[in-house]
């Protein structure tokens, strides 16, 4: 019931999205959306109509080589009118976890059963991908190329298409990363939880934590909801491994939020309520040496408790990693080998359950 309130209350708000003025494929799109029927999508020189998928590329420039660069898309145009959600991974190229939440839930869904419109792209920075690496070739973070412009960096130009291609046509995004090189995260989503929407649908991803995170200045996230998306950004494992009990909690997370705004049907999973933090801190190396952590993800730590140690190579000079605050473990590196003021060990300060 929670679902179809929330989905009605969306529909009235469809119209208002013309207001951000982007697109007017959007404004048509979402005139429509409050009308009978559901249309078709023109996407990459595709048209997909309402009940069917359909794979795509999306072409951001050509390489040295001649082939293009284009972005992998796959678009599921559902049999009723719904709202657009996005579904994107590997924005940092090595951030795989995500790839596979997409794949299996893209191997789940069908558009003839679905509401609204899902538009998944696997991979944001396919450069990155390929060679492995969270950047692009010339260095740049692609999350913090957002919005981009149409001629810009590479970086931005991927930014830039995924913005009117992608975003655009949607008011919500879930957006897949892992722990950056050397860390790991235990699963969570990240979100602007000021805005009861974004808190909502938040909640209804029932990841272990979710947090409420400041937004980072040329990321998707902060791009996407200045143009009025509610955005999810999901942080779980390390980067080029897959977790698979991050991958799971992705999918049933994805499903979740699709059902509560009333695009598929999903079991119901029972009541899970994510442990909400309002801050975060990460706990450094008071001196470089060797790192030993005491505490592993999930658990709940004391103020001041012990929860890992630094020495030299021997075991001499040994100092402990004292939590700082009363938390939850939700993230640490896995390289023993820190330098003076390396981040060790996130901690998400527990103050509402
Ligand atoms: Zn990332």
């Amino acid at each position: 019931m929670w679902a179809m309130r929330s989905y009605r209350a969306k529909d009235r708000w469809f119209p208002l999205r013309g207001c951000f003025g982007h697109n007017a494929r959007l404004v048509q799109q979402t005139t429509e959306s409050a009308g009978k029927m559901p249309e078709s999508i023109a996407i990459g020189g595709k048209i997909i109509a309402p009940g069917e998928s359909d794979e795509l590329e999306l072409r951001v420039a050509r390489l040295p080589t001649g082939d293009w660069l284009s972005l992998p898309t796959v678009i599921l145009n559902g049999q009723r009118k719904g709202p657009g959600v996005w579904l994107d991974a590997a924005i940092h190229g090595d951030e795989l976890n995500g790839l596979e939440i997409i794949r299996r839930v893209l191997a789940i869904l069908d558009p003839a059963k679905l509401a609204g419109q899902v538009l998944a792209v696997p991979i944001v920075n396919v450069f990155g991908f390929v060679q492995q690496t969270r950047y692009l070739p010339d260095r740049r973070d692609l999350n913090r190329s957002f919005p981009g412009s149409a001629r810009g960096s590479l970086a931005s130009r991927i930014a830039h298409l995924f913005m009117t291609e992608i975003v655009d046509r949607c008011l919500y995004g879930l957006d897949f990363h892992t722990g950056s090189l050397h860390r790991t995260n235990l699963p969570q989503v990240r979100g602007a939880l000021d805005d009861p929407e974004t808190l909502r649908i938040g909640r209804a991803f029932g990841a272990p934590v979710l947090l409420s995170a400041a937004k980072i200045k040329g990321s998707l996230r902060q791009a996407a909801g200045r143009r009025g998306a509610h955005v999810l950004v999901y942080e779980a494992g390390e980067p080029l491994r897959f977790d698979e009990q991050a991958i799971q909690a992705g999918v049933q997370g994805t499903l979740g939020v699709l059902a509560a705004l009333g695009m598929w049907d999903s079991p119901a999973k029972g009541e899970t309520k994510p442990f909400e933090a309002s801050a975060t801190r990460w706990l450094r190396a008071s001196r470089s040496g060797v790192f030993h952590r005491h505490a592993s993800l999930g658990d709940r730590v004391a103020k001041q408790e012990t929860i890992g140690r630094i020495s030299d190579v021997l075991g001499h000079d040994e100092r402990p990693v004292k939590a700082s605050i009363a938390g939850m473990v939700i993230g640490y590196t896995n390289n023993p080998l820190v330098h003076q003021g390396d981040a060790l060990i996130h901690l998400a300060n527990l103050e509402k359950t």
